[in-house]
């Protein structure tokens, strides 16, 4: 009998198929969507039937021929084939060996049942080795569940490994990048990166990369409906494309890769999408298998509770930062500064350093709240804040003490450079000139006065010196700075009422 691809097959098969088959080696990397691994099992059926054999495979509703172990025109193809393989794969869940005749020829299929599932088909009618190639089938779906398994061993190991570097790893970038490393490394690939969603316009930005430099793509900004990072961050679901040439134009990735195979998979927190990775170009340039997919599902549950954490402790420091700020002058509040105020006294008593404390009050203020009105008081308050935090260093801090009054902590200044810093804004105080219409005209002073902690001095007995210096200056004239002089705690209790000594020999103008 000839048929459109040669010669038929004879039927009477030689005895030691049976044993040559039987003795077909499996232990090959098998992975049923690995065409390399299934064209190496079709050329061992091949070779143990001397026989062309054809692999189909189900993409869809369709078949592939996935594999063959000769010229492709030598096996059937899909057409010829179509009815015959719906029929073998919607049998039972077993194995199954079936004939199919055509006008010209007579096929052998024999079904594996691996998900998805594989047939083995070749020409000629080969009932009679129908016991071996049901064994050949159970075996390469044991073998098929051994790998299974394998691979979901792999990923849970690979997810272990990554919480556990993820509970090593603090703030966000660490955390964005031993994301991205440890995705790509377990799937092999040599293209990843991390897509973060920003919170303000819902678009995405990347935040780590591996196999290029994040400098090229840090600026951008994804829409959320746009590319493979927008679809997957849509919809909350995993993208797996073996050929991306079967993908519509808008979602195919640039042409910058050396594989057309991607995956994108959506790091989440119940519905919400916390993050997606992309990777692509698998090191041995073959597509990403399912077992990849389900390697990468399991790394983002570890990956999507580090997210989770570090962006909660953003959020705790901003509501913080928030709960610490005073909302008119963008300063601290009192009541962080007197937190602070302790810290920084205790941290000065033990590495026995000085400690430097201005306090600040904008002179006459009540007139220029009856000038300008409240409104522009207001402003000048937080422009005089201003003033103030660019006058000093960036770990000194700033506080509104109450109304328009301020307070500056100096940790480790001593006498001379804190007064040379109290005096600079005094005078950027004077000088300032607002460019606000009405306010053009006002003309502003301040007075401050400067107190240095002693050892053990305690915080409240620092700021009545302070205090003390101020209301000394305001006694003066206003427009100057005065200084507590530095005394130890006993006396400075045993002064009482009268308040701590204050030196005299400001620059500008002397105590009266
Ligand atoms: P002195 O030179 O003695 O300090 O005189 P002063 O007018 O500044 O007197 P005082 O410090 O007693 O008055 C502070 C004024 O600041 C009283 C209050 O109406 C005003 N003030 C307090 N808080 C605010 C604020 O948040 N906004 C505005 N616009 N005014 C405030
Ligand atoms: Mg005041
Ligand atoms: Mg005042």
């Amino acid at each position: 009998m000839t048929g459109p691809y040669g010669k038929s097959t004879l039927t009477n098969v030689p005895t030691d198929h049976e044993e040559r088959l039987a003795s077909v080696h499996l232990d090959i990397p098998f992975n049923v969507t690995d065409r390399k691994a299934l064209a190496v099992l079709a050329r061992r059926i091949s070779d143990a039937l001397s026989e062309p054999v054809g692999l189909y495979v189900p993409h869809g509703r369709e078949w592939q021929l996935d594999a063959v172990s000769a010229a492709e025109s030598s096996v059937p193809p899909i057409d010829h084939l179509g009815a015959a393989l719906a029929s073998v794969a919607s049998a039972p869940a077993q194995p199954a060996v079936e004939q199919w005749a055509d006008a010209d020829d007579t096929w052998t299929l024999v079904c594996c049942r691996t998900r998805p599932v594989i047939v083995v088909a070749m020409r000629g009618a080969w009932a009679t080795l129908s016991p071996a190639l049901l064994l050949l089938a159970r075996n390469v779906e044991l073998m098929w569940r051994a790998r299974r398994a394998m691979a979901r061993a792999r990923s849970r190991l690979a997810s272990h490994r990554l919480a556990r570097r993820l509970s090593q790893v603090t703030g966000l970038q660490p955390v964005h990048e031993a994301i991205v490393e440890t995705m790509a490394s377990a799937v092999n690939a040599r293209v990843a990166a991390l897509a973060i969603p920003d919170a303000a316009d819902r678009g995405l930005s990347i935040v780590a990369t591996r196999g290029y430099a994040l400098e090229l793509v840090e600026h951008l900004r994804i829409p959320p409906s746009a590319g493979v990072f927008g679809a997957v961050f849509q919809s909350g679901r995993a993208i797996h494309v073996r050929d991306k040439g079967a993908l519509p134009e808008a979602r195919r990735p640039r042409p910058r890769y050396r594989t057309d195979s991607f995956i994108g998979i959506p790091i989440r927190a119940a519905s919400d999408v916390l993050g997606v990775v992309c990777v692509t170009d698998r090191l041995d340039e073959e597509a990403f298998t399912i077992e990849d997919v389900w390697t990468l599902k399991a790394l983002a549950v570890p990956a999507a509770l580090a997210l989770g954490r570090e962006r909660a402790l953003v959020q705790a420091e901003n509501y913080a930062l928030t709960a610490a700020i005073d909302p008119l002058s963008g300063a601290f509040n009192r009541r962080h500064f007197h937190i602070r105020l302790e810290e920084e006294l205790q941290r000065a008593r033990r590495h026995r350093l000085s400690l430097a404390f201005v306090m600040i009050d904008i002179d006459d203020f009540k007139q220029v709240n009856d000038s300008y009105g409240h409104l522009a008081g207001d402003t000048v308050i937080k422009d005089v804040a201003e003033i103030l935090r660019r006058s000093v260093r960036v770990f000194d801090l700033c506080a509104r003490f109450g109304g328009e009054e301020f307070a500056i902590i100096m940790p480790g200044s001593v006498l001379e450079g804190a007064a040379a810093v109290a005096e600079r804004i005094r005078e950027r105080i004077e000088a300032y000139r607002s460019s606000e219409g009405p306010l053009e005209t006002l003309r502003l002073t301040a007075s401050l006065g400067l107190a240095v902690s002693s050892p053990g001095v305690a915080g409240r007995d620092l700021i009545a010196r302070a205090d003390h210096a101020l209301y000394l200056a305001k006694r003066a004239g206003k427009n100057c700075v005065r200084t507590a002089e530095i005394a130890p705690m006993a006396e400075s209790a045993a002064q009482g009422a009268a308040g701590p000594d204050v030196a005299a020999g400001e620059p500008e103008q002397t105590d009266s």
